[in-house]
């Protein structure tokens, strides 16, 4: 049998998205849009609004949300990737799929710490940062996009370091802590270094998290400045209250919330930053795969534990988990507004929830369903085979 071999064509792929129910945008300061239709151009969104307002014709492939809602893909802003989708933390394959069906469409890499025999000599721990950020790259499973490459700060790095890692397009430095820079003085050298070549940082924050790590306190966190206070509640073992408190007040940089940490602690933090009006600064992350495993719905449940606990609106939760993380790291995903990557999630009500509707469910506690994911513009998966099952899936109605 043969098979006629598709035209070559330089027309756009156009994706409209039709029918939508609740329009998460990701943005917290306006997180619901009053909006139906979202259409995308090769992978980025081009339009957001009414349908009848928008240009829809000419579409390449259109899907009927059937009423529910649409959110941006959701980030998780630190995992501890090694190779592929393998896992030696826990020996297990296909880590990052199984989060493609909790809604995550990007992680940003924490540090290849699982490496096993991680080369610590600074030339190796260069090769193997360039060599983790060209594999992801070229590497999606399921089209979730790892963003990784983070070398681990050891002690005999030079400016030239950061400088040569930049140019061969490391974007992220591994949690400062976990090498042999153990001081804030040799860490914000470091960290400053990064910075002007455009290398973002994310600091270790709490106890040692496992055996071989340890303590890093509020004030090696606020003396090295890194951009990120990485699992500000712990991974897992948390810094006492008033050092959370103190981070939160004193620290003008991203306030990370991981699923690994210490859940009171990150109520604590959330409330903190809350209160504060700093809201903006907070992210999430899992700090999976780790002792505690890898968690698929781990952002998922970050977002009900939060909403519920922590008592904010689910809508502005989902943002901690999309556009507040997308700033904080620069990221081009994360909200849905013209210009960005066309990554999405859509979500319902689970069946049998409590829940009056979709934000009410998460507010009580429950998992959103997860119904299809999109990722630049192509369907990555239809219902999830880990959520809780969606009251109502979208329909891909033309393709
Ligand atoms: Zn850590």
């Amino acid at each position: 049998m043969s098979q006629e071999a598709p035209a070559k064509s330089t027309d756009p792929n156009k994706l409209v998205v039709r029918n939508i129910g609740l329009l998460l945008s990701g943005d917290l300061d306006q997180p619901i849009l009053d909006a139906d239709t979202v259409v995308a151009v090769d992978g980025v969104i081009h339009a957001v609004g009414k349908e009848k307002e928008i240009d829809t014709s000419g579409a390449t492939t259109t899907i009927d949300a059937k009423g529910t809602a649409l959110a941006p893909g959701l980030i998780d802003s630190h995992v501890h990737p090694v190779c592929g989708d393998w896992t030696p933390r826990q020996n297990q394959l296909g880590w990052i799929d199984s989060c493609l069906h909790g809604g995550v469409t990007t992680m940003v890499s924490a540090g290849e710490v699982h490496t096993p025999g991680r080369p610590k000599d600074i030339v190796g721990l260069k090769a193997m940062a360039i060599f983790a950020q060209r594999a992801f790259q070229a590497f999606r499973p399921g089209g979730v996009k790892v963003y990784a490459g983070a070398p681990v700060l050891e002690q005999g790095m030079v400016e030239d370091d950061f400088k040569e890692l930049a140019a061969a397009g490391v974007k992220f430095l591994g949690e400062v802590g976990l090498g042999s820079v153990k001081d804030g003085i040799t860490g914000r050298r470091m960290v400053a270094w990064a910075r002007k070549y455009g290398i973002q940082s994310t600091i270790h924050t709490g106890g040692p998290s496992i055996p071989g790590s340890s303590l890093i306190d509020k004030d090696m966190v606020l003396e090295t400045d890194a951009d990120v206070v990485g699992h500000i509640n712990g991974g897992h073992t948390a810094l006492p209250d008033d050092q959370i408190v103190a981070l939160c007040e004193r620290s003008p940089r991203a306030l990370e919330i991981v699923h690994n940490g210490n859940e009171r602690a990150g109520l604590l933090a959330l409330r903190t930053a809350k209160n504060g009006k700093q809201l903006h600064r907070v992210i999430l992350g899992t700090d999976s795969p780790a002792g505690s495993g890898v968690q698929p719905l781990g952002i998922l449940r970050m977002i009900s534990m939060l909403s519920s606990l922590g008592e904010i609106p689910a809508e502005v939760a989902i943002c901690l988990a999309t556009g507040n993380t997308a700033k904080m790291r620069s990221l081009n995903c994360g909200l849905i507004a013209a210009g960005r990557e066309a990554t999405f999630v859509f979500l319902d009500t689970a069946q049998q929830s409590a829940g009056k509707n979709l934000l009410d469910s998460i507010q009580k506690g429950d998992l959103a369903g997860i119904g299809m994911v999109i990722t630049d513009g192509a369907v990555s998966i239809h219902r999830s085979r880990n959520t809780p099952p969606a009251t109502r899936v979208p329909e891909v109605v033309k393709q």
